[in-house]
């Protein structure tokens, strides 16, 4: 059974009954998403998929959490125009660019463009419009009159120690704004008493303000672990999971279920703690600059590769992932690989994930077209002389449908991309037309024979078929001793002006006739 029907089995067997099944995450809209980040949001939103198809009432909840405290510059942008910032709420930061009112806003619309192009349709909240309708007064009650309570928890499950006057809650400092830098003292059923503290992180510098105001209504949050459980209860979740790295005994989740369970009095949800998502074997992160951004790749992959990339992996194992080499055209292989399977009519886990990466309005009906190679189609789109319709019906042997034109100016469309965005060289062509490559005037008179032999046999025929070409390329290549890379790349060398290139026999076939044959003599002189 495919991964994550048999988690939306285990789930049901779980929670039988359940008129409206939650399902949640939440993003911290600090800066820009890097692509590592998607794991959880395809998860969730394959679920909510897979519930609604067998006709489960869900709710899939998206948070962008604009409460936490901003704790440093993101690289990419003014370390002078932000920091004055630090220790704030990210809701009270100013947009670091147009089309939003404030900063995570502007980061929540690039998140959302993901979603959207991957098919996913969460429903969109805000924490701090929760907070300010007063959705967690009632758990910001219950953990400021159960503080010790959270703090035996704390001590208890991950052995971290509070000091004895702790209170779990950050209030917004009224005179300077900040929310990292407070501290509370005191809490009488309505109000609480708080301090501005100098120096109580590293990160920002509070003001020294004492004040007294009432926790409720957005004036204060709840700390991490607290305010996860409270979201639990909140929001009635039923299922949410997390990275695996949160969900070790004594983690976060660990000391979050528990003040869920003993503080609020709510069974947490159902977990699913997912692998990681490496680049070269290491976790992604914006400073090790191993990571694109998740919106960066919305214009290199379509929705259905997107998905790829994440479903074809079990939640359990690691996924790793990097755009260099042949990253990209390797994707589109193993899709048309398994689109051949699923037209087939065989019925397996591949076929049931060619089905789910595919968002649910196509899913009925994915029409059978033909697939080009999507290294084929890079090739032909930088072959400016060339019709690429005209060779890929080539390819195909016949006519080309509706659907077959589809594809075909999406892989054109995409094949562009990576070429211009992450292709390597040895992926990036330009053919020679105007006279032979310096590097292609010093072959063998070994590799002279070979290549006069190829011109003797095209001379012979009045169309060329790239395999049969192929073929003989091959046979040719056998008459003599010469080594197989010394004769394929004269081949390319004579063209191209590069030792390497596509399948030599498709590729010749590709070629103009008369600049075919007019530049085997050439090289052969
Ligand atoms: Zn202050």
């Amino acid at each position: 059974m495919f991964w994550a029907d048999k988690i939306v089995n285990d789930i049901e067997k779980k929670l039988k009954g359940k008129d409206l099944l939650v399902i949640r995450d939440e993003k911290t809209a600090s800066g820009r998403m890097l692509i590592s980040a998607m794991r959880g949001a395809v998860i969730h939103g394959i679920l909510a998929e897979i519930f609604s198809e067998k006709g489960v009432p869900n709710e899939f909840l998206w948070e962008i959490n604009d409460t936490d405290a901003f704790r440093s510059v993101p690289q990419n942008l003014k370390e002078e125009q932000y920091k004055e910032y630090l220790g704030m709420p990210l809701y009270a930061l100013p947009s670091p660019g147009e089309g939003a009112e404030n900063y995570p806003e502007f980061f929540a619309k690039e998140f959302t463009e993901v979603m959207n192009h991957m098919g996913f349709t969460p429903t969109y909240y805000r924490a701090s419009i929760a907070y300010k309708e007063g959705k967690f007064n009632e758990t910001i009650k219950t953990a400021l009159e159960n503080a010790e309570l959270i703090r035996e928890i704390y001590k208890k499950v991950s052995g971290s120690e509070k000091p004895a006057d702790w209170l779990p809650l950050f209030v917004v400092c009224e005179k300077c704004g900040k929310v990292g830098t407070t501290k509370t003292v005191s809490f009488d059923g309505e109000k609480v008493k708080y301090t501005c503290e100098k120096d109580i992180v590293v990160w920002a510098e509070g003001c020294g303000h004492e004040g007294e105001v009432s926790p409720f209504d957005g004036n204060a949050t709840l700390p991490w672990k607290v305010e996860w459980a409270a979201k639990f209860k909140v929001f009635n979740v039923d299922v949410e999971g997390g990275g695996k790295d949160l969900s070790t005994k004594g983690g976060a989740r660990d000391v979050s279920n528990h003040i869920a369970r003993e503080v609020f009095n709510h069974r947490p949800p159902f977990d699913i703690p997912y692998e990681f998502f490496l680049a070269d074997g290491k976790k992604m992160s914006t400073s090790k600059g191993n990571a694109p951004a998740a919106f960066d790749i919305v214009s290199v992959l379509p929705s259905h590769i997107y998905r790829l990339v994440f479903l074809s992996k079990n939640y359990k194992q690691a996924i790793e992932f990097n755009l260099k080499g042949d990253t990209v055209p390797t994707l589109f292989d193993t899709y048309d690989r398994i689109a051949e399977k699923y037209w087939s009519d065989t019925k397996d886990d591949f076929t049931r994930l060619f089905e789910l990466i595919h968002a649910p309005e196509e899913r009925t009906a994915i029409p059978e077209r033909f697939l080009p190679r999507f290294s084929q189609i890079a090739f032909l789109v930088q072959m400016s002389h060339m019709n690429v319709e005209d060779e890929v019906e080539k390819i195909k042997g016949e006519p080309l449908t509706e659907e077959d034109r589809k594809e075909l100016e999406n892989r054109m469309y995409y094949a562009s991309r990576w070429l211009t965005e992450y292709a390597p060289e040895e992926f990036k062509f330009e053919l020679q037309l105007d006279s032979v490559p310096e590097n292609a005037k010093q072959f063998s008179d070994e590799q002279k024979k070979l290549l006069t032999k190829v011109r003797e046999y095209i001379q012979t025929k009045d169309s060329l078929d790239g395999q049969e070409l192929h073929t003989t390329l091959h046979e040719i290549r056998k008459s003599s001793d010469i080594d197989p890379k010394e004769f394929f790349s004269a081949v390319y060398l004579s063209f191209l002006g590069k030792e390497s290139g596509p399948k030599a026999g498709w590729f010749l076939s590709v070629l103009d006739r008369e600049f075919l044959e007019k530049r085997l003599l050439e090289v052969t002189k």
